[in-house]
Order: structure tokens, then sequence, then C-alpha cells
């Protein structure tokens, strides 16, 4: 496996497989890569003759206040996975080489980053869709491979690529969970044991909310209020957010009547984590 970390290296070799006919896949990430990752990297295997998983920690995604310095990172370990699952190369770009002095241009997809995290961690998306709208220029990819565990994050850049015409397939997978359920993230190296059994408390409000709607509650307030519950009595645990949303527009669901999206985003302690599950009422 290569590693590349100049821009315009990137960008001479993408031109280069591009020649050659070669279809690329593109994974991007902050790196400090689980099993998440690793699916995601596993299913752009199987959509492409090269894979490139970038590894960037996008300093412009993050406000002040939040965890970019001391995200975790660990690039000597994460090339040893990649390299596992058959990633052909390693993007990782300085901080510089992205953000020239001088740098001036973002892309902002309005309405669907409005709620959820964007209301919470305002400028954040502008931030994901500028870097992902950087990378797909740099690795040139024919497909994109993105995680419904940042579930907003994918509408976005669908939207992006729809409305700015980028003539790229973008893929979404599931969220890859632990075996007991915490849906796998890198911030999960934050959580202590005891924050770690609380944690739990997402996945499970989940599940109890899916069986509600499967018991017959059509109503958004009812469900909930028992996600609400479950979350709340767990220790040192506070609510950001806890909505249902319809899954493609993002709008607010007052009733489950086909599909509608469950979005939590709840701190830990000090650790903010995120998690989803649509809902559906013949599930
Ligand atoms: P990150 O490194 O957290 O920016 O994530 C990089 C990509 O991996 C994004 O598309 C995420 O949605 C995806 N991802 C992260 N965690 C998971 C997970 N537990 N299951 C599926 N995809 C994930």
């Amino acid at each position: 496996m290569r590693i590349i970390e100049k821009v315009s290296e990137m960008q001479q070799q993408a031109d280069a497989w591009r020649r050659e006919g070669k279809r690329i896949a593109l994974v991007p990430t902050m790196g400090y890569l689980h099993r998440g990752h690793l699916t995601l990297m596993q299913k752009a295997r199987n959509h492409a003759d090269i894979v490139v998983m970038s590894v960037f920690v996008n300093p412009i995604q993050f406000g002040p206040g939040e965890d970019f310095e001391r995200y975790p990172r660990d690039m000597e370990r994460d090339v040893r996975l990649a390299k596992e699952v058959g990633v052909d190369v390693a993007f990782s770009p300085s901080a510089t080489d992205m953000y020239p002095e001088g740098y001036q241009t973002h892309i902002e997809v309005t309405e669907v980053t409005r709620p959820l995290c964007g209301k919470s961690r305002p400028g954040h998306f502008q931030g994901v869709t500028t870097v992902v709208g950087k990378l797909f220029h740099i690795v040139k990819p024919h497909t994109a491979i993105f995680g419904e565990k940042d579930f907003q994050q994918l509408v976005a850049i669908r939207r992006m690529v729809k409305d700015l015409n980028m003539d790229i397939e973008i893929l979404g997978h599931p969220i890859v969970r632990e075996e007991d359920g915490l849906a796998m993230s890198s911030r999960n190296v934050y959580l202590n044991s005891e924050q770690r059994k609380n944690a739990l408390r997402l996945s499970q409000s989940l599940r109890e909310a899916q069986t509600l709607v499967r018991q017959g509650e059509r109503n958004s307030a009812a469900v909930l209020a028992r996600v609400r519950n479950i979350l709340e009595a767990g220790k040192d645990m506070r609510i950001d957010y806890a909505e249902m949303r319809h899954p493609e527009t993002l709008q607010e669901a007052s009733q489950i009547e086909g599909p509608v999206l469950l979005a939590l985003a709840v701190f830990v302690g000090a650790t903010r984590l995120i998690d989803n599950r649509v809902l559906n009422a013949s599930a």
C-alpha cells in the first residue's frame, strides 16, 4: 500500500488511473480506524479497481472548544489495518496543503444541514462538504462510500453531489456496532468504563423505539418521551438532541408513517456521541 501526502501527487496518480480506465473508490476518514471504517473499505473493494482511503482530521469542521487537538491519531496503525483490507493508497495530506495561506472558498449545503448536528455544531457541515468536495477533486473517484452513522452528513453529501453535478456515485453503509450495540466511533476511546456502560443507552433507546413502533405507536412525541427517559436515566448523560425526521428531507416527522429517522446526539460526560436508526412501521 502506498502513502501519498501531497495533493499534487495524488491528483497525478488519479489522472494516471483514469487514463488506464481504472475505477476509483474513495473512503474519506479522520483516521483512528475501527471496524466501521474497515467495513466501508471492504465495500469499496467490491465496487472499484483502486481503493483510496483519506486520513485527514479536517480542522474546519471542528468548532471552537471541540476536540480537534485531542482527536485520536495513529497513522501507523491505520496504515497496517487498511493494508489488511486491501486499500491501495492512504492519502494523508497536511492541513497547509489542503488550506494554504489565503484560502477562502467553501461549499455550503443549506436546508438539510440546519437541524440536528447543524444546529448544535455551527459551521460543521460547511467544513465537511468543503473537505469532501476538495477530496473529490483531488482523488477523482468514480464512487465514494460513507457510513450511515453520520446520517445527516450522508444526506448533505448526496445533496451536494446532485446540486453540483458531481459525477460520483455515493454509497451509504449501515452502522457497524460493537457486540453489545454501541455504535463504533473513534471517539469511544474517550469513555471510561462507567461511561462506556452508560453509552449503551443510546442503542438501547433506539431498539426500544423500534419496538414501540412495531407495537403500533405512531406518535413521534410518545416514542421520543420513552427514548428521553432511557437516556436521562443514565448518570452524567445529557441529551443534545433526540428527534424524529424524514430520512431524505430531514424535515420534522410528527407521525411515524413510512420510514422515519430517529437521530440522537448525547453527551456522556464530556464526550458527544451520535447514533440513529430508521424506524419502520412494517419492520
Ligand atoms: P470518521 O473517521 O468518523 O469521519 O468516519 C469516516 C467514515 O466512516 C464516515 O463515512 C462515517 O460515517 C463512517 N463511520 C464511522 N463510524 C461508523 C460506524 N460505526 N459504522 C459505519 N460507518 C461508520
